[in-house]
């Protein structure tokens, strides 16, 4: 009976402060585990609505909830978010200034603060416990806390401190929130932690809104700017291998006069920072950056992201690609891979592979999944050990049907393999994809290879699906590059026992000329709903200026374009919008109200 009134009052403080009418899947059982004080676990996909699991409680219960979380830089946004929306919150960490610090001590001291964000080392220092144990917090909840695992794709050995929690409050639950769903992670997070007999909650992995692509990198330039085109004036992140490949991508992006900016450890402390907000505050749309230094990048309306190299295991690509989306919203993640990639990993991490076992098997699960022509999201939930149920997803390449077998395939590969072979491993692919292509250009008439046997036997092919095809010969190993300065391509033991008809020729798929994609129903309205769109993500930076805070955090994109869409006049029917509660509904209300009424007398 009390614990029924209680979720009625949930989700009356949930619909007040954050504008929601209901619970996300397991949010609900999340919430509550939080409120009956025992130890949980909660594995939500990104944008599964993590934050709220703990965030709602802690509002609901005004006390005070100590919440750690591994990045300085989402700190402040999480904290300038909730403030936002009317909830006492605040962080401590090693950027602020004496006097800051100062400050949220003494709204700590007075009991002001229901959530405090900390970094884990701060969380251990003995002066901070002593006090901590004074005000008796409600409850701990640690984000991303899979950092704790070596497991884990981003071990942060600082998060091994906190095994001490449980010692030092033994009376106090600790929650534990990550996107990781690996089985052997989960339980290292509750071994780590010394969690007591948790609640383990794990949700969908699947994230249904994106839209998967994989493709062999033929033109690493040609196939991003086409990614680009499809989003124009959207956000994106574009991740390379190295930084050199950021700098020059980004730098050909510029050029091309779009909106881009480099990010990775080699840049400066200053500049990184200033990229980042940049990219957070909407005034660039694109972010280059490497694998490593995804994580600060916090935006929850990117619409796209592509790799323009392949990662090294299906963990650190499902944590990469799912930055897009976040806000639910249909976004595209683009793979481009090559067996470059995968030499080049298996390079840096074969010297390691007894510090980090298992990395070269995922390595090899990843190669696998680029290869693959099975249903990207039903191969994603595959790994993590979930079902999927659907036989088509109807938004992957796959199941779009851009990915087909060649016709005669198998006659195709032969043909390349016989091509390698005269050309006696002496070439590259281009030169190979020219000889098969029957190109006439200046050196192969010079060499003579207009000459050979293999000279235009594949003719119709078209050089870009050629390169492509060599691509995943290589990944099969039927085919192999050379060591040298100069990678020639060379016909493989296994290429020789194809070449010799032992073995069947492996499948090439081909890239069909991107068929038109059905556009997703417009609403009713479309055609007005963008111009206002547009005008309300004007009003929204212009407030996020005056407060010094990124947009996302006045209002999503989803919210915008609830608003675009319903066009409230009142604040009655504003508090309507998903996303608008109370305090927002009353800070910014007006102003987004004033834009959708001189819209709608614009078109009268
Ligand atoms: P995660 O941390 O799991 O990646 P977030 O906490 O950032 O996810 O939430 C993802 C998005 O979902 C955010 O835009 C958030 O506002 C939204 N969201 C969270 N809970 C709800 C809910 N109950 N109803 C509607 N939207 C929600
Ligand atoms: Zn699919």
């Amino acid at each position: 009976m009390i614990g029924q009134m209680r979720d009625v009052t949930v989700r009356e403080t949930l619909r007040r402060v954050w504008g929601y009418g209901g619970f996300l899947p397991l949010q609900e059982e999340a919430v509550r585990a939080v409120l009956d004080g025992r130890d949980s676990v909660v594995v939500l996909p990104t944008g599964g609505g993590k934050s709220l699991c703990y965030q709602a409680p802690a509002a609901y219960l005004g006390r005070l909830a100590v919440v750690v979380s591994p990045l300085i830089a989402l700190m402040k946004d999480q904290v300038d978010a909730l403030r936002q929306a009317g909830v006492a919150a605040a962080y401590l960490n090693s950027s602020q200034t004496r006097e800051e610090r100062a400050a949220v001590e003494r709204e700590l001291a007075m009991g002001r603060v229901a959530l405090l964000y900390v970094a884990p080392e701060r969380l251990v220092m003995p002066g901070f416990t002593e006090w901590l144990r004074q005000a008796g917090p409600a409850f701990f909840a640690v984000d991303e806390a899979h950092c704790i695992s070596q497991w884990g794709h981003d071990f942060r050995p600082e998060y091994r401190q906190l095994r001490v929690l449980k010692e030092l409050f033994p009376q106090t639950a600790v929650h534990a929130y990550t996107a990781t769903a690996t089985p052997q992670v989960r339980a290292d997070i509750i071994s780590e932690l010394r969690l007591r007999e948790p609640l383990v909650l794990v949700g969908r992995v699947d994230r249904p809104n994106l839209v998967y692509r994989v493709q062999p990198r033929t033109d690493r330039l040609r196939q991003v700017l086409a990614a680009i085109d499809r989003h124009r004036g959207q956000a994106g992140i574009i991740y390379c291998i190295r930084r050199s490949e950021v700098d020059e991508l980004s730098a050909a992006l510029l050029r091309r006069g779009l909106r881009a900016l480099p990010y990775h450890a080699g840049l400066a402390d200053a500049e990184r920072r200033a990229n980042q907000d940049a990219f957070v505050n909407e005034r660039a749309d694109i972010v280059v950056a490497t694998v490593a230094f995804g994580m600060g990048i916090d935006r929850a309306s990117v619409r796209y992201v592509v790799h323009a190299g392949m990662p090294k295991s299906i963990e650190h690509y499902q944590q990469e690609a799912g930055r897009a989306g976040r806000d639910g919203l249909q976004a595209d993640c683009l793979l481009l891979w090559s067996g470059a990639d995968y030499g080049l990993w298996k390079s840096v991490l074969e010297p390691e592979a007894a510090a980090a076992p298992g990395a070269l098997r995922k390595l090899g699960e990843m190669f696998a999944f680029c290869q693959d022509a099975v249903c990207r999201h039903r191969a994603l939930a595959t790994y993590f050990g979930q079902e999927y149920p659907a036989a088509s997803c109807g938004a992957c390449d796959v199941c779009l049907g851009e990915v087909t077998v060649a016709d005669d395939s198998g006659g195709a590969a032969l043909k390349i393999l016989a091509c390698v072979d005269e050309l006696r491993g002496r070439f590259g692919a281009n030169h190979v994809a020219d000889v098969l292509a029957g190109a006439s250009t200046d050196r192969l008439q010079a060499m003579r290879h207009d000459r050979l046997a293999a000279y235009g036997a594949l003719r119709d092919v078209g050089k870009r699906e050629l390169r492509g095809w060599i691509e995943q010969m290589l990944a099969h190993g039927h085919l192999a590059r050379s060591d040298g300065e100069y990678p020639t391509l060379i016909v493989s033991e296994a290429g020789r026992t194809v070449l010799r008809g032992e073995r069947a020729p492996a499948p090439l798929r081909s890239l069909r000329k991107a068929a038109p994609r059905p556009k997703p129903a417009a609403p009713e309205g479309e055609a007005g709903g963008r111009d206002l769109f547009e005008a309300l993500r004007t009003v929204r930076r212009a407030l996020a200026e005056e407060r010094g805070v990124p947009p996302y955090v006045i209002f999503s994109d989803a919210s915008l374009r609830e608003m675009a869409w319903l066009r409230p006049t009142t604040a009655g029917t504003f508090l309507e919008v998903k996303g608008v509660g109370e305090w927002k509904c009353h800070e910014f209300g007006e102003r987004f109200m004033a834009v959708i009424r001189a819209h709608a007398a614009e078109r009268t």
